[in-house]
């Protein structure tokens, strides 16, 4: 497997806005924001989809969970609210084939998920 566009962001190869990083989970700036506050949080283990967890890898969504709630109160979002999204494939909007978690914030979320 080639090395995706986040794992490149983890081995230092290209820049990026870095927020939280442990172990096994590294969270920065989305180059796109659709949000005020808009990180991705990706797991240092390039895993391709959501359809590729299994009962060894699985607990890293939790490392997810968990760096997203520390970020969001590094943030000063956690008692406002913000969202945490998964794409999964073509359907799902996934452009980048490395599991990772969106979470938004800073203002009033719609919901218009058409
Ligand atoms: P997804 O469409 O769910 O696969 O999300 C991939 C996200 O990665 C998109 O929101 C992109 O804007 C973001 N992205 C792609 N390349 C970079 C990069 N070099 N640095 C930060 N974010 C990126």
């Amino acid at each position: 497997m080639s090395d995706s566009i986040f794992t490149k962001i983890i081995k230092r190869e290209i820049p990026a806005s870095i927020v939280y990083e442990d172990d096994e989970i590294i969270a920065f700036n989305d180059i796109s924001p659709q949000a005020p506050i808009h990180i991705v949080i990706v797991t240092k283990m390039q895993i391709e989809t959501l359809n590729d967890l299994n009962s060894d890898n699985a607990y890293l969504i939790g490392k997810i969970a968990l760096a997203a709630k520390q970020i969001a109160k590094d943030k000063g979002i956690d008692k406002s609210g913000y969202r945490l999204i998964m794409n999964c494939n073509d359907d799902g909007g996934q452009t980048v084939f490395h599991i990772h978690c969106h979470l938004l914030g800073g203002k009033k979320l719609s919901w218009n998920p058409a």
